[in-house]
C-alpha cells in the first residue's frame, strides 16, 4: 500500500450531495499512482493482505463487506474481480453478476434479488453490476415509469443504510473510462479471437446512448453517495492503476474493520489427541 487510502480518497471519493461532471473527471489518473511498477508492487502487497484479512473475517463470522462494481460496458468490472479478489480463498468471497432480471426476478420488487445476494456474515460479497442498474439502464431505456425510478434513489439509500446497520460494510466503485478507451476495448473484442466472446452487439447500441448513461451516472453519484455508503469514482483507463487503487481502498477498509480470529472457548491442555 504505497499510498494511504485516505490520500487516495482525496481524488476519488464523492462527498454526499456533490455534483460530479464525469466528462471533466480524469479517466487516466496519472497523479494518483504515477508509476506502473510502484502500482503493481502495491497491488501485489494489497491482495496478499486482503486474503489474510478475509480469512480473519471468515473466522470471525460476525460481519460482511459488500463491494459494488458499476461501470459501462468494457469499464473493467470482470477484470477488477479477477485482479483484486482473485487471490482470496474461494470460501470467503461470493461474486454475483447482475444481468437483466429473469421472469422470477422481474415478478418481484427490484431489490428482492439484490437483498437475496447480500453477503452473509464472514463473506466479502462482490456485485458485478447491482441494484444501480435500476436507476441506470432502467432510466436510460425507460424500463420503468419515471416517477418510480425517481423514488428509487431514496429507497436504495434506505436499503444500504439498513444493510450497514446490520453489519454489512458497503464499498461502491464506479469504474470510469473515456469514450475513446471504450472504442479501443470494443475494437479489441471484435478483432482479438480470444476476446471475441465478450463482444455483444448490444454494447454498440448502449454506446450510442453514452451521453444519457453519463447523465444517469451523474444523478446516481449525486443522490446515492451517502455517509454510510459513499461512491468512489475510479480512473480506469489503465487497468493496472484501477486495480491498485481499488485494492488499496479494500485493504484499508478491511484493516479498519479489523476482523479478529475468535478466541477458543477451551484450553488446549484440556485435550489430548490420541
Ligand atoms: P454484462 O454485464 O455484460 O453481462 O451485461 C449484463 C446486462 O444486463 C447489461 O446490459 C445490463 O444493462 C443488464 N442489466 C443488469 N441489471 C439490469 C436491470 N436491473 N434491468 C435491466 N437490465 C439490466
Ligand atoms: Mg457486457
Amino acid at each position: 500500500m504505497t499510498k494511504t487510502w485516505k490520500k487516495l480518497d482525496e481524488f476519488i471519493l464523492i462527498a454526499p450531495g456533490d455534483k460530479t461532471i464525469l466528462r471533466k473527471r480524469d479517466t487516466v489518473g496519472d497523479e494518483v499512482f504515477p508509476d506502473r511498477d510502484e502500482a503493481e508492487a502495491s497491488l501485489a502487497a494489497d491482495v496478499k493482505e486482503i486474503d489474510k484479512l478475509q480469512d480473519q473475517l471468515w473466522a470471525e463470522r460476525t460481519r460482511a463487506l459488500l463491494v459494488v462494481l458499476q461501470g459501462i460496458d468494457t469499464a473493467g468490472k470482470d477484470g477488477t474481480v479477477r485482479g483484486v479478489f482473485g487471490s482470496c480463498g474461494p470460501l470467503g468471497v461470493a461474486v454475483t453478476p447482475f444481468g437483466a432480471p429473469n421472469s422470477e426476478e422481474a415478478a418481484h420488487d427490484y431489490l428482492w434479488r439484490v437483498h437475496n445476494a447480500a453477503p452473509k456474515r464472514g463473506l466479502i460479497g462482490v456485485f458485478n453490476r447491482s441494484h444501480y442498474e435500476d436507476v441506470l439502464v432502467a432510466k436510460v431505456r425507460e424500463l420503468a415509469p419515471a416517477a418510480a425510478i425517481e423514488q428509487r434513489y431514496g429507497q436504495i439509500n434506505d436499503f444500504e443504510k439498513y444493510l450497514t446497520q446490520n453489519d454489512v460494510t458497503i464499498l461502491k466503485f464506479m469504474l470510469h473510462i473515456s469514450k475513446d478507451e471504450q472504442r479501443k476495448r470494443l475494437e479489441d473484442r471484435l478483432q482479438e479471437p480470444k476476446h471475441n466472446w465478450k463482444f455483444n452487439p448490444g454494447d454498440l447500441a448502449d454506446r450510442k446512448l453514452w451521453d444519457d448513461y453519463e447523465k444517469a451516472y451523474e444523478t446516481m453519484l449525486e443522490r446515492c453517495s451517502t455517509e454510510h455508503a459513499p461512491w468512489r469514482v475510479i480512473p480506469s483507463d489503465k487497468k493496472w492503476r484501477r486495480n491498485a487503487i481499488i485494492a488499496s481502498i479494500v485493504r484499508g477498509v478491511l484493516e479498519k474493520m479489523d476482523p479478529k480470529y475468535p478466541k477458543p472457548q477451551w484450553k488446549a491442555s484440556d485435550f489430548k489427541i490420541e
